[in-house]
């Protein structure tokens, strides 16, 4: 078929494949583990099932404007304005139908065919793929290797005159790393003085630990927001918990909100009317339930620290944030997709090779899981590493074979 030759380059997303490998596995009765997950496990909260009921019941679910309802961008406003000190008006907010989808809007207001957009590695899967699919360059900046922040030099060196936008996602997905306040501050400068859009993914911003919080970009910036070139993407799907709602959205100058808002009416038409009031339920409903999943997937990195602390050689850069950690085994194998593999079908425990994150011999492997799978799955983990171990062990109905 004449499919288009960009098109049949962008590569599926393998977080989301796994997620279905997964499910299928499982609904085979496999016992498997999976410590690959991108989602947390705790209910919705009760305020955005019953706003979501009641708009349901009231039938009148019809279009809703494209930039999303005007009490769902004020308590957008209200959130941007307690987070992050701003006060932004509804002109510089879009809904979208999930921050993916924001964050697409953003990279299709601002990307011209051969445009340069550069992010750090390890980055999120789906960075390269949105960048090439607006017609653009993803330029990638490694870290110096241990590390997960980039180096300001390595930044500086990649951005060219060619480049429209840089994309940082602190809390990181897939390091857990926070970047710090010196290297936000610096790049909100750079950007705003080079005329650069700074798209910040803040979408684990409020799930960190041990008393740190994720600098933010609005915190750098002395301009009014419609001369400001920080673009900040955030939603519903992480820290309420509510990923299948599919609610996002963008706060930013009303320049680029209103191209987005554009290209959003031309392709979506607006976020789902139902979802939408789901989403401001959970707004403006109790917030404790982001304080007891930040208190869990605390106790649950933990947990996962410990134990992979017990397997020789793997390397672990503590996570101060999201739900990922991102340890090194390097010293078992440098190609991640094989050993990923090779714990899949041998000891039924599903990670995410680094490769896809641009962080070659290094697995994620999530928390939002239970301890039990967090346990049991670094347990089956150190069992198929460890030259030691017994070679057969019965997992479920299954005898696994460790063999390399
Ligand atoms: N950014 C990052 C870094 C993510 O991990 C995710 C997870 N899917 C998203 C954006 C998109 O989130 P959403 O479900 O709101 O589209
Ligand atoms: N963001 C999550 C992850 O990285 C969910 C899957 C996706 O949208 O890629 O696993």
């Amino acid at each position: 078929m004449r499919i288009g030759t960009l098109a049949r380059t962008i590569a599926e997303s393998p977080t989301l494949a796994l997620n279905d490998k997964a499910n299928q596995l499982k609904a085979q009765g496999e016992a498997l583990i999976h410590l690959g997950s991108g989602e947390p496990k705790s209910m919705a909260p009760i305020d955005a099932i019953l706003a979501a009921s009641a708009k349901l019941v009231s039938a009148d679910v019809k279009y809703t404007p494209t930039a999303g309802i005007l009490p769902l961008r004020k308590a957008v406003i209200a959130y941007t304005e307690q987070h992050y000190g701003r006060t932004v008006s509804p002109k510089n907010v879009m809904v979208a139908a999930g921050a993916k989808p924001a964050l697409y809007a953003a990279l299709a207001a601002m990307v011209d065919p051969g445009d340069e957009v550069v992010f750090p590695a390890p980055y999120w899967v789906s960075y390269p793929e949105m960048v090439r699919m607006v017609g653009g360059r993803p330029v990638v900046v490694a870290p110096p290797d241990g590390a997960f922040e980039p180096l300001r030099g390595d930044l500086e060196a990649a951005i060219t005159d060619r480049t429209k936008a840089v994309i940082l996602n602190s809390p990181n997905n897939p390091s857990g790393a926070v970047y710090s306040r010196d290297l936000i501050a610096w790049l909100v400068e750079l950007c705003e003085r080079r005329d650069i859009f700074l798209i910040m993914d803040d979408i684990y911003h409020q799930l960190v630990f041990d008393g740190c919080t994720a600098p933010s970009a609005f915190a750098f910036t002395d301009r009014p927001i419609d001369e400001s070139r920080v673009i900040v993407i955030n939603g519903v799907s992480k820290v309420y918990a509510m990923t299948g709602f599919r609610i996002g959205w963008a706060v930013g100058a009303r320049e680029v909100i209103e191209v987005m808002t554009n290209i959003q009416a031309q392709s979506t038409s607006c976020p789902s009317a139902l979802l939408q009031a789901a989403a401001l339920g959970a707004l403006q409903g109790d917030q404790s339930g982001v304080e007891s999943l930040r208190l869990t997937l605390m106790t649950h990195r933990d947990v996962l620290v410990r134990e992979l602390a017990a397997i020789p050689g793997v390397r672990v850069t503590v996570p101060k944030g999201t739900f990922y950690c991102l340890p090194d085994f390097r010293a078992y194998d440098g190609d991640s997709m094989r050993l990923s593999g090779f714990l899949l079908d041998r000891a039924l425990v599903a990670t995410v090779p680094g490769k896809d994150f641009g962080m070659e011999g290094h697995l994620r492997i999530s928390y939002c899981g239970s301890v039990r799978e967090i346990v049991e799955g670094v347990r089956r983990i150190r069992w198929a590493l460890d030259p030691d171990s017994p070679r057969d062990i019965h997992i479920g109905d299954r005898l696994c074979t460790r063999d390399w």
